[in-house]
């Protein structure tokens, strides 16, 4: 334990003075954009994960979260008998 909380503070100021090295070399401006931007991709990301998932894992179809419309291929999510999409009723 002792050593983790060593390595994790040792890799703590490492990160720390890497940050303000690159910060000096760059400046506020282009660290906050880079930032955002990294923001914003991994949020994209994430939420791309979640759909992959929901689409790909069995789980959720075999539970009945994840259909597709018999008539228009819509994809459903939840437990309507009905498609949100076109209204016909989905067996
Ligand atoms: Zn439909």
């Amino acid at each position: 334990m002792v050593v983790l909380g060593l390595i994790s503070s040792i890799l703590l100021l490492g990160n720390i003075l890497f940050v303000a090295s690159w910060l000096a070399q760059r400046g506020v401006v282009d660290w906050a954009r880079t930032i955002r931007s990294e923001y914003l991709t991994g949020t994209a990301i994430t939420i791309i994960a979640v759909l992959l998932v929901l689409l790909v894992s069995p789980r959720a179809k075999s539970a009945g979260l994840l259909r597709r419309c018999p008539v228009c291929d819509h994809v459903l999510v939840g437990r309507s008998r009905y498609c949100g999409e076109c209204g016909s009723k989905v067996s």
